[in-house]
């Protein structure tokens, strides 16, 4: 069958940017599952997924605007070292949750200086084009409870 609205699907995925490093990969690892139609995977791939079904391989590159979105430089702040209360060592790469303006979010620590610490609310990814190599390796029906959930349950998906 072909992957629709309704339908859960798995794949393998390579996840490569620009410069062709690898970001993600499933390799070694079980499929990701997904419910299309439920936003649950980034639009730029879910709607390059439609139609295609399993043991279908494709690359597509996907821009910022439907990925993780683009890079807002009003989410870049810098904030004293004294806010980070209990935190011996603050490093370029580590990730703390704030509460920003929309509600919790993750704010990753992109430089230090002194006493300034530099941290950008964006996704690690957003402003990046994404360039995925894909295999589709199942489709199925949705179950009911799965479409009013919004999410796959079992195997790659959520137990509960
Ligand atoms: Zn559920």
């Amino acid at each position: 069958m072909q992957i629709a609205d309704r339908c859960v699907a798995a794949f393998h995925y390579t996840l490569t940017n620009d410069q062709g490093e690898i970001i993600d990969s499933s390799a070694g690892r079980e499929p990701l599952t997904y419910l299309h139609g439920s936003g649950n995977i980034v639009p730029g791939l879910e709607r390059e997924m439609s139609g295609k079904r399993a043991g279908d391989t494709f690359n597509v590159v996907v821009a910022p605007e439907e990925g993780y979105g683009v890079h807002h430089d009003g989410l870049v702040q810098s904030v004293p070292r004294a806010a980070f209360q209990g935190v011996d060592t603050i490093e370029p790469g580590m990730q703390f949750h704030a509460n920003g303006p929309q509600g919790p979010m993750t704010v990753t620590v992109t430089a230090v200086d002194g006493e300034t610490v530099t941290v950008d609310g964006n996704h690690p990814l957003a402003g990046q084009a994404l360039h995925f190599a894909i295999e589709v390796t199942e489709v199925r029906e949705a179950t009911a409870e799965e479409v009013m959930h919004g999410h796959v349950h079992g195997p790659g998906g959520h137990h509960h």
